[in-house]
C-alpha cells in the first residue's frame, strides 16, 4: 500500500467517531454511571471489568489491564495492524482514507464502501445465476463432479458467471464494475468487456469478510483455467489469501494454518474437516502473506503439489519465508506425491492419512538444507563451500534471534567448519581462499 495516512485525517476520524458506538458494535455495552461496561473481550471473566469512557474516548480493563483508544481496540480485537484499523474505522465513519500526503484527500478517493457493497451484490448475483441460468446447471454439475457439496458451496458463496455479461451493467453501475475489476476495458478499441464468462465463481473475501475480488474457473479444459480479478483499490494479491475469513470464522486461533495452491483444495479440505487451509491468489507467496498468517497461528505448513511446478514453487517460497522466521514461529514444508494435489489425495487416502502428512511435514531447516545439498558432495571442500555460498544469503535475511543462530550452527555442522556468522561473509570467505592459494603458490616457487 503506497502513501501514508495523513495525521490530520486520523485526528478528524477520532473526532468523528465515538468509541462507545464502535466497541458496542463488537461487544455489547451496558451503561453504568458515566461509563459503559462489558465482560472483557481480551480475557475470560464472569463479571464485567471492561469499562469504556465516552468522555475520555478510552477503554480500560481492570482485570487484565488492556487499555487504549478506539484504534487500539480495533487492532487488538480484530488483530489488525495500525493502517488496517484506521481503514476499518474510516469505513465505520463512512470516510474515504487518503493515502498520499499533500493530495486533497476528500476529493480523490474511490468510493470504497460503494465498491464493497457492489462486490457483495455481484457475488449474490453470481450465486443466483447458478439457479436461474440453464448454463448455471452445468456449473452445479461441475461442482458436484468435483465432489463439492451444497453446504460448502454456500459457505464459500460459490456462483456462476454467465457467458452473457451485459446484464451486469443493467443491474449495477458500470463505472463501479470497472473499478472493481468485474468488467475490463479493451486496450485496442476501448470497448468494455466482461472479465468472467461462463465460469464457476469463487468470491475472495478479506479477513473481515468483505468480498474484494473473484477467482473464476472454466467448466472444461479451456485456458486459462483460473482467472482472478486484477489489482484494484480493494484487491491486493500480495496481501490477501483465499479462505482466511472462512477459516477464522471456524476457529479464531488455529493451531496451524495450511497453505495450499488451489481454491478448490481449500474447499475440499474444509469439507473433509481440515478447516485450516488457505490458498495464495494465483501469485507466489509473499512476506506479507506469511506475516499475515502468523498473526493468527504460530505454525504454517506450506503444502505443494507433487509435480515439478509444485516443487519449484516450494523452493521459491523460501524467499518469502526467511525474513519472517522469528523464534516463536515455525514453518514446515509438505510435498505431496507426484500426480496429487490436496483435493485428490484426501479423497484417495482419507482424512486421517492426510492429517498425518500435515503433522509429519518436514521442518523448514531440514527441507532447506536437504534442497541445497541435493547435488553437492559434502565430503569435499568444494561441496561445503558451495553449500555455504548458497545458504548464507537466506540465513542473513532472518531476524536476529536464537533460530538464526541455530541455523548458522547447522550450516557449520553440515559444511564441516565453524561459521561465525558476523565475520564470515561471502566476501571474507573469498578473501581467505585467495590468501591460502597465494601461500600455496609461494611454497612452490
Ligand atoms: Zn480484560
Amino acid at each position: 500500500m503506497s502513501g501514508r495516512i495523513p495525521k490530520e485525517f486520523i485526528s478528524e476520524l477520532l473526532m468523528r467517531v465515538d468509541i462507545v458506538d464502535v466497541i458496542n458494535s463488537h461487544v455489547p455495552l451496558k451503561k453504568s454511571g458515566a461509563n459503559y461496561v462489558a465482560r472483557c473481550p481480551f480475557h475470560l471473566e464472569k463479571t464485567p471489568s471492561f469499562s469504556v469512557s465516552r468522555k475520555k474516548q478510552f477503554f480500560h480493563c481492570f482485570g487484565c489491564g488492556a487499555s487504549g483508544n478506539v484504534i487500539g481496540f480495533l487492532m487488538d480485537f480484530n488483530r489488525l495492524d495500525f493502517v488496517e484499523a484506521v481503514e476499518d474505522l474510516a469505513l465505520f465513519a463512512g470516510l474515504p482514507v487518503p493515502k498520499e500526503e499533500g493530495q486533497g484527500y476528500r476529493a480523490n478517493l474511490p468510493k470504497l464502501n460503494e465498491l464493497q457493497a457492489l462486490l457483495a451484490s455481484v457475488a449474490e448475483y453470481y450465486i443466483e445465476q447458478l439457479r436461474v441460468q440453464q448454463a448455471g446447471k452445468q456449473a452445479v454439475a461441475y461442482l458436484k463432479k468435483r465432489g463439492i457439496n451444497s453446504q460448502y458451496a454456500t459457505e464459500y458463496k460459490l456462483g456462476y458467471a454467465p457467458f452473457e455479461w451485459q446484464e451486469l451493467t443493467e443491474k449495477f453501475n458500470q463505472d463501479l464494475l470497472l473499478m472493481a475489476g468485474v468488467l475490463g476495458v479493451n486496450d485496442d478499441d476501448n470497448r468494455v468487456y466482461g472479465r468472467f464468462r461462463h465460469r464457476v465463481m469463487f468470491p475472495i473475501r478479506s479477513k473481515r469478510g468483505n468480498v474484494i475480488g473473484f477467482g473464476g474457473r472454466v467448466l472444461d479444459d479451456s485456458m486459462p483455467k483460473y482467472l482472478n480479478s486484477p489489482e484494484t483499490v480493494l484487491f491486493h494479491k500480495s496481501q490477501e489469501v483465499y479462505g482466511l475469513y472462512e477459516l477464522l470464522a471456524r476457529n479464531a486461533k488455529p493451531l496451524r494454518i495450511l497453505v495450499v495452491e488451489g481454491y478448490m483444495d481449500v474447499i475440499a479440505l474444509a469439507q473433509f474437516g481440515v478447516g485450516y487451509a488457505v490458498a495464495a491468489l494465483g501469485t507466489a507467496l509473499t512476506e506479507q502473506h506469511i506475516n499475515l498468517l502468523f498473526r493468527f497461528s504460530a505454525e504454517i505448513v506450506l503444502c505443494f503439489d507433487g509435480d515439478k511446478a509444485g516443487r519449484m514453487a516450494a523452493w521459491k517460497a523460501m524467499d518469502a519465508v526467511f525474513p519472517c522466521l522469528k523464534d516463536d514461529r515455525q514453518v514446515k514444508v509438505m510435498l505431496l506425491p507426484l500426480e496429487h494435489d490436496p483435493d485428490s489425495i484426501i479423497r484417495v487416502e482419507g482424512v486421517n492419512a492426510f492429517v498425518l502428512r500435515v503433522e509429519q511435514a518436514t521442518v523448514l531447516s531440514d527441507y532447506f538444507f536437504a534442497q541445497l545439498s541435493e547435488h553437492l558432495d559434502l565430503a569435499t571442500v568444494e561441496g561445503c563451500s558451495q553449500l555455504t555460498l548458497k545458504a548464507e544469503p537466506y540465513l542473513q535475511k532472518m531476524p536476529d534471534g536464537l533460530l538464526k543462530d541455530m541455523m548458522f550452527q547447522r550450516l557449520g555442522q553440515l559444511a564441516n567448519f565453524k561459521v561465525a556468522r558476523k565475520k564470515l561473509t561471502v566476501k571474507n570467505l573469498n578473501k581467505k581462499k585467495r590468501i591460502s592459494c597465494s601461500r600455496i603458490g609461494q611454497a612452490f616457487s
